[in-house]
């Protein structure tokens, strides 16, 4: 364990808004800063780092926490871990190792485990039984170094041979089942998570093997296409990316990014090493992040089909948000990287690199392709959705590529322009309505898990959030609402238990932060409270006498109403009229 007051000087070392400074590009608006949040994609920042009480919540995903909770979230790591990342930030040291902690123990034996299971995949492929799946990668042109650079391997075929080499190595069933290298068959035995199937390791960049992914490669085996490990303790699918490990050592700050592990090991064959994979269909935040730490430039390599050019579609934003250059390779000729290489060989496919289109070409000329545009109606389509395109772009962007599609349409740049800007105006204006009507939603409490009691007693409620919001930032005043407000006699269950809470904390002589409640409740009541004592009203301690008075009277005389049968503009009205408190 590592003790309290050091956790403490951890945090008031590390300026939440410095530390966050670093991963999100931050504006400042009044004493808070907001950003796009990196834990989910948007286009309009509702990420919010709040100075006063350190601490931050993002009104989009409702991922909230104190600096603590950020970094364990953003890099991937537990607690203790956590804290010793911001520990070496600040320059501080340790005091104590966290000894036998059962978490970093249970994380190491799953790394040992892994680093295990990847020799014996590789010591199958060659041994007499592992024949057919070598001849399999040999058929799909791959060399022996190349099969060791990516230790690739073959799980047998059986039932328990991994499983039975763990034990003897003296690995336990809940460890092997932690690192999902087996899990429970009916009757209750443990059985291999990958049988018969060629193995594909995935390692992260400090160079562990974190996870598997299994291609099945014959007909009669079988299962789905893919098995591959579940997150796990050292593994989340959404923050790795396939041979990262091997790409980050290449010089020029561009990366390929493929569909599949058998493309990327192709083009590394063919000399291309900046070749990586994400391991699910779109790109992740996360993953943009993990490409910008070693790349400038991104260019998206998916196959030609439907779910490939999806994918695409999904991911140019991600990347784009994350500050990349991205490029779309378009392969003509052949249906992925691997063929294309066997085919025409790697300078072909070096000048396919050098000349693929930004994303903005590639995405007009996919609109083109589904519209044809020697017809009036096929023109008049084109061009609405063209439109509805560019009004997502800068103004320079939309400049340029307005004159091209006049010119391929035959019209003038300004009727393209005035087209892109009336579906700018529609689209800013619903986008602002959503915003609205969800942020009216929100406040009210309505459909919130958290909080069930909340949008069915608005007025009381209300004065509940405002009383906590002044106790937490005027703590010396908790006391004496204590005195006349016992919790028995908050309206909501919720709001009772985080004042029984404030009131327990004060009174064991601590300090109220956002840091200690957060222990204290779950992870979404803690971003409900991050939320309460930041809602920004930064009220004077006048109303004190009032709102107890309210929340005293809601709770003998309760006045049920139906929030969610109010309509949005109704709601904020109402919630305007109860925060000022003039009912
Ligand atoms: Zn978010």
């Amino acid at each position: 364990m590592i003790p309290a007051e050091f956790i403490n000087e951890v945090k008031d070392r590390n300026d939440i808004t410095d530390v966050i400074g670093g991963y999100v590009n931050l504006k400042r608006s009044g004493r808070n800063s907001k950003g796009l949040c990196p834990f989910h994609s948007e286009k309009t920042p509702s990420f919010t780092v709040y100075g006063d009480t350190s601490s931050f919540y993002c009104f989009g995903c409702q991922t909230a926490g104190d600096v603590i909770t950020f970094i364990s979230k953003i890099e991937n790591l537990d607690y203790v871990e956590a804290v010793k990342f911001l520990a070496n930030r600040a320059g501080l040291v340790v005091p104590e190792e966290g000894k036998n902690d059962g978490l970093s123990h249970m994380r190491l034996r799953i790394k040992e485990q892994n680093r295990e299971a990847g020799r014996f995949f590789y010591k199958s492929l060659y041994s007499p039984a592992g024949k057919q799946a070598l001849e399999y990668f040999h058929s799909r042109g791959l060399t022996d170094e190349i099969i060791r650079r990516f230790g690739l391997g073959w799980s047998p075929d059986g039932w328990d041979q991994l499983v039975s080499h763990l034990n003897g190595l003296g690995y336990k069933r809940e460890e092997i089942l932690a690192a999902d290298l087996g899990f429970t068959s009916r009757k209750g035995g443990l059985i291999d998570r990958f049988r018969n199937r060629v193995m594909f390791p995935i390692i992260d960049i400090q160079g562990n093997v974190v996870a598997f992914g299994g291609r099945k490669f014959t007909e009669d085996a079988g299962g789905g296409k893919y098995v591959n490990t579940s997150d796990t303790l050292i593994y989340k699918k959404t923050n790795q990316l396939f041979a990262m490990n091997i790409a980050k050592n290449d010089k020029t700050r561009e990366l390929i990014l493929c569909e599949g592990y058998m493309d990327v090991i192709a083009l590394h064959q063919a000399g291309f090493t900046n070749a990586v994979a994400a391991l699910g269909t779109a790109v992740t935040p996360q993953q943009a992040r993990l490409l910008h730490k070693y790349a400038d430039r991104v260019v998206l390599s998916q196959d030609g089909d439907e779910a490939g050019q999806k994918s695409i579609a999904r991911s140019i934003p991600i990347m784009k948000a994350e500050g990349l250059d991205v490029r779309v390779l378009q392969i003509t000729g052949a249906k992925d990287p691997d063929e294309f290489i066997r085919k025409f060989g790697p300078e072909r496919f070096k000048r396919l690199l050098e000349g693929c289109s930004n994303d903005i070409e590639y995405s007009i000329l996919r609109i083109g392709g589904k519209y044809d545009i020697s017809t009036d109606d096929g023109r008049l389509h084109y061009l609405r959705e063209v439109c509805d395109y560019l009004s997502g772009l800068g103004t320079l962007e939309r400049e340029v590529y307005a004159s091209r599609i006049a010119d391929r349409l035959h019209i003038e740049k300004s009727a393209v322009l005035s087209q892109a800007d009336a579906s700018a105006r529609r689209r800013e204006k619903s986008e602002k309505e959503k915003e609205f009507r969800e942020m009216a939603r929100n406040t009210a409490g309505i459909g919130s898990k958290v909080n069930p009691d909340r949008s069915a007693h608005l007025k009381g409620s209300t004065a509940e959030y405002a009383l906590l919001e002044m106790l937490f930032s005027h703590q010396d005043l908790i006391k004496k609402a204590a005195d006349m407000l016992p919790p028995e006699q908050f309206v909501t269950e919720f709001g009772r238990r985080v004042y029984s809470k404030f009131i327990e904390i004060v009174d064991s002589g601590q300090e109220l932060t956002v840091s200690l409640l957060s222990r204290e409740f779950s992870e979404s009541e803690t971003a409900e409270i991050i939320r309460i004592v930041n809602s920004g009203e930064s009220r004077g301690t006048g109303d004190f006498g009032e709102l107890i008075e309210i929340i005293r009277t809601e709770h003998s005389t309760p006045r049920p109403q139906d929030a969610a049968k109010l309509s949005p503009d109704e709601l904020l009205e109402q919630m305007n009229r109860l925060r000022k408190k003039k009912t």
